[in-house]
């Protein structure tokens, strides 16, 4: 499955701040030990769960990374067309019948169908791409 969905909703901080912008905790514990390790930390902040679980994207090919765990931070979107979107921004190719593949382990057939997808702004064509021979 390129596109995967966590079993429960993570936990975020509430408000988010700044620094903390996009993470989540896989539970109420983790993210409560977040808060407890900055001592400065605004004590109005606390903890909430998102409202449904995350999406997470896989590659379907040999190294099966998720975005972008080689960072060693994964990242989570709020819907499947979201993470798709994003995959595909970063340079990802999709199929038709829904995998998705990181540059590294794309297939030659993917490249025409990812063609069809529509260009997100300010990226680069395929066509630009392509050199000739
Ligand atoms: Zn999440
Ligand atoms: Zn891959």
């Amino acid at each position: 499955m390129a596109l995967n969905r966590l079993d429960v909703p993570c936990w975020v901080l509430d408000p988010e701040s700044s620094s903390d912008d996009g993470w989540h905790w896989p539970d109420e514990a983790s993210a409560r030990e977040h808060l407890s390790e900055d001592e400065d930390r605004d004590p109005k902040i606390t903890v909430r769960p998102l409202p449904a679980p995350c999406w997470m994207v896989t590659c379907d090919g040999e190294c099966g990374v998720t975005i972008d765990e080689e960072d060693e931070y994964v990242f989570h979107y709020p819907s499947s067309a979201e993470a798709e979107s994003d995959a595909v921004g970063l340079g990802w190719l999709t199929t038709t019948d829904g995998r998705l593949f990181c540059e590294d382990d794309a297939p030659d057939c993917a490249t025409a169908d990812l063609a069809r997808l529509e260009q997100v702004p300010g990226q680069l064509t395929l066509d630009g791409q392509k050199a000739s021979g």
